[in-house]
């Protein structure tokens, strides 16, 4: 059983991504910049927002974090994302999940402009990827496609089971599934008989966010399995979707958590904000 680590699939996307960073403040004088925006004070959100800030800067990218108070209106947030659309020195605005309950998260992603969404969550950056259009991909499930690149995992003309159907992982995960050519069944939390359709799947990709809900039982022999859950179990330990020793009685590959998804994320996010500093700098754009 071929264990699928992400960090040697991320540490060739970042590699890429630094050379890249350093021809860019060559010919432009400036970096490359992550602005990432913090409503409110989540303990684990500004856990991911120092990752973030610390893989920017070993790669020769500039980033700021800009927190804003909960008590912040919904108008007065449009009105920095307003700023940073407009400020032509930031190419990658990141609105930090969960945002407080009076926002609409769709909404507020509909406020950064689709050139610099590097979370891909614009409407349009979703249509595109629907469409098969180039734009900017979502992280963890183009970090996934990522995976079965490295380990020569191939997609076109297998059958594919997603589990989970949320806007940030399971919706996209399908589009690019069906994009390579895979045959998509797309399951969530209303789907009979969830079994029936994972057993005779030969990829399966968990995003229920459900600690263990995938056991050897659910897997077709062979198949190629990847969890994206993350929990924290009673003892502290992080866990996945997926009972990792039970699965790997029965699957060709298997991604771990902690280590396999994981770090493809944080990766993507990075290379998010390089393509899109180097689309606006050819396409010569002032944005808005
Ligand atoms: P979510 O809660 O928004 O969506 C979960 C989806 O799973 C829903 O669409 C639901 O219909 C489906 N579901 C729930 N229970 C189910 C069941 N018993 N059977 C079938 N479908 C079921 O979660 P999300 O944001 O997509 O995240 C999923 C998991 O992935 C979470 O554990 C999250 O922490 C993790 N995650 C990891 C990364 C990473 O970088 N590794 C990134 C994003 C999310």
């Amino acid at each position: 059983m071929l264990t699928l680590f992400g960090k040697p699939v991320a540490k060739n996307i970042l590699d890429q991504v630094r050379d890249k960073a350093k021809q860019f403040e060559k010919a432009s004088g400036h970096r490359a910049k992550l602005v990432v925006v913090l409503v409110g004070e989540d303990p684990a959100s500004l856990i991911y927002i120092r990752k973030k800030g610390e893989t920017a800067e070993l790669l020769g990218l500039d980033h700021e974090t800009i927190k804003l108070p909960i008590s912040i209106t919904p108008d007065e947030l449009r009105e920095y994302i307003d700023q940073l659309n407009a400020n032509p020195r930031v190419h990658g605005i990141l609105i930090q999940r969960p945002l407080p309950k009076f926002t609409d998260e769709t909404e507020v992603a509909s406020w950064i402009v689709p050139e610099k969404d590097v979370d891909a969550f614009h409407p349009l950056n979703v249509g595109r990827l629907f469409l098969g259009l180039p734009c900017l991909k979502p992280c963890t499930p183009a970090g996934i496609m990522e995976i079965f690149k490295h380990y020569k995992i191939p997609v076109s003309g297998k059958k594919a089971c997603v589990i989970g159907r949320s806007a940030i992982v399971g919706k996209p995960m399908a589009a690019l599934l069906l994009k390579e050519n895979a045959t998509v069944f797309h399951c969530h939390s209303k789907t009979p008989d969830l079994k029936s359709i994972t057993q005779f799947s030969d990829i399966l990709v968990v995003a229920a966010g459900k600690p263990h809900l995938i056991d050897a039982s659910y897997v077709k022999q062979g198949a190629v399995v990847i969890d994206v859950g993350i929990h924290h179990n009673t003892n502290g330990k992080i866990i996945g979707d997926v009972v990792f020793e039970d699965v790997a009685k029965v699957a060709s590959a298997l991604s771990p958590v902690p280590s396999g998804v994981g770090p493809m994320t944080i990766a993507m996010l990075m290379k998010n904000t390089m393509d899109a500093a180097l689309e606006l700098a050819n396409s010569g754009s002032s944005l808005p």
